[in-house]
């Protein structure tokens, strides 16, 4: 990196030396946060005939699920976890804490593989639950409790660091797979960085003073947009690190660390499974005929109490005033259809994936199987795309948007998104003939590639039903 900087280069140059700026905009971004989420759930509810223009409450709702969280999934496609280096609002408010705070050091509960995915279901369950995207104190213990659990990790854990983003965020694991899509990152360049130590050994440079990475990162070895923040701050680092173009997906093919089954549970279980058992449920006339079902038999039976029986809001969607109440029968079948038909989508996406690993001959490991599912990045992330942007045309639509297209935008994405994983399988399975993990030649390629397609069916199945067959 002796030569000149390229513009991208510059620009992360430019991130770097902003970070007043880039202060600037974080805060800014967590008073709108709080203003949107606290304000709403203090005022009455609106009425039906209310709109985004007319109503705070649609307004903030109309932000938050229509706006906010599908152009978070975009960015990160598109530009790596700008977000949360930049402007999510927990990030900013976690690593201030953590100034102030005990400093403790990670404990090794939270260093679990596990919390990615767990986090993960639990917030998706939860905001199910509680109506997250219909009412603003959903929102506000969803969001809010996430927040505020951030603010606790950092007054406890870390000096001026994100240990809650690393270990515990709710998105972190899906954030960390979209991310490595995108076709920007900052990269550390190996050769560089021995060179200018060798430099200041030699007298010839000066000792720089290290980078305050947030979310921990080794930055030796940076190669990953995954756990980076593109937060900006290493750029020029030891005249080796930078922001750099590549080609979308290129992290996949050459994953720079191991692919674990952490991301794979996410991406299989979480994206293809769990979030589309939360986006499904509502639109289902099946889950409708089970409830029924279970109705009649707990009425037979003389048991009542399933379907007497509420919680606080909070706890489970209760707005008699809205004629919208979920007893405890409801709270149980959506628990079910989210984890257990989660489950169950995710075990058919499995086996096809099982089935080729096997069948591509060679050493059928398990860490081989985790990296052709990657190959399936595209379509889990463009599902929750979809799922959310759902509430956006439900809501533009209510403002009298005609939007007769979103049907075939729908089925347009979702094609592309299928040919995106079937060409990513391809070159993994490239890859890994290449390392000499295949059997065969192109028959095993063509195999790996053969069991990403139909590991796509089951989502596909869910989303036809839920835009065209419901
Ligand atoms: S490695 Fe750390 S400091 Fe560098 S851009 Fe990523 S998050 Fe920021």
């Amino acid at each position: 990196m002796t030569s000149r900087p390229n513009r991208i280069a510059r620009f992360g140059q430019a991130m770097q030396q902003r970070r007043g700026l880039i202060q600037l905009i974080q805060w800014v971004v967590v008073g709108l946060y709080a203003f949107l989420l606290v304000v709403p759930a203090l005022l009455p509810l609106p009425d039906y005939q209310a709109h985004i223009l007319t109503s705070l409450t649609v307004f903030a709702e109309f932000v938050f699920w229509g706006l906010w969280w599908p152009f978070v999934l975009i960015s990160m496609v598109l530009m790596g976890r700008v977000w949360c280096g930049v402007f999510c609002p927990e990030g900013t408010l976690t690593e201030a804490a953590s100034r102030i705070g005990l400093g403790r050091p990670i404990p090794d509960w939270m260093r679990w593989g596990g919390w990615p995915f767990v986090a993960f279901l639990g917030t998706t369950l939860y905001g199910q639950l509680a109506s997250v995207y219909q009412y603003p104190l959903g929102a506000l213990v969803v969001l809010g409790g996430s927040t505020v659990a951030a603010i606790i990790v950092g007054l406890i854990y870390g000096k001026g660091t994100r240990v809650w983003c690393r270990q515990l965020c709710p998105v972190n694991g899906v954030f960390n797979l979209l991310a490595r899509l995108s076709p920007t990152h900052f990269r550390t360049d190996q050769a560089q960085w021995a060179a200018h130590n060798q430099a200041v050994r030699n007298g010839d440079a000066v000792r720089m003073s290290a980078p305050d990475c947030a979310p921990l990162i080794p930055l030796k070895q940076l190669d990953s947009a995954g756990d980076c923040h593109a937060c900006g701050r290493c750029s020029g680092y030891k005249d080796a690190m930078q922001l750099e173009w590549r080609a979308p997906g290129a992290e996949l093919i050459e994953p720079p660390q191991p692919v674990r089954f952490t991301h794979y549970s996410v991406l299989v279980f979480g994206l293809l499974g769990i979030a589309i058992g939360a986006f499904s449920w509502s639109a289902s006339p099946w889950f409708v005929q089970i409830k029924q079902l279970l109705a009649f038999w707990l009425i037979e039976h003389d048991l009542m109490w399933p379907l007497t029986t509420t919680l606080p809001t909070w706890i489970l969607t209760n707005y008699p005033e809205h004629n919208d109440v979920f007893n405890l029968l409801d709270g149980s079948l959506i628990t079910l259809w989210i984890v257990v038909g989660g489950g169950l989508l995710g075990a058919a996406t499995s086996l096809p994936l099982l089935l080729g690993n096997w069948l591509m001959g060679g050493k059928a490991t398990l860490s081989r199987l985790w990296h052709l599912s990657l190959s399936l990045i595209p379509l889990g992330g463009l599902g929750v795309f979809l799922g959310l942007s759902a509430t956006t045309m439900t809501l533009l639509r209510g403002d009298g948007i005609n939007l007769t297209w979103a049907n075939d935008l729908r089925a347009t994405l979702l094609v592309l998104a299928c040919l995106w994983g079937l060409r990513l399988a391809w070159r993994i399975t490239g890859e890994q003939l290449n390392s000499g993990q295949l059997g065969g030649g192109s028959t095993s390629r063509l195999i790996g590639t053969t069991s990403v397609a139909m590991a796509c069916l089951p989502a596909i199945g869910v989303w036809y039903l839920m835009f065209w067959g419901w």
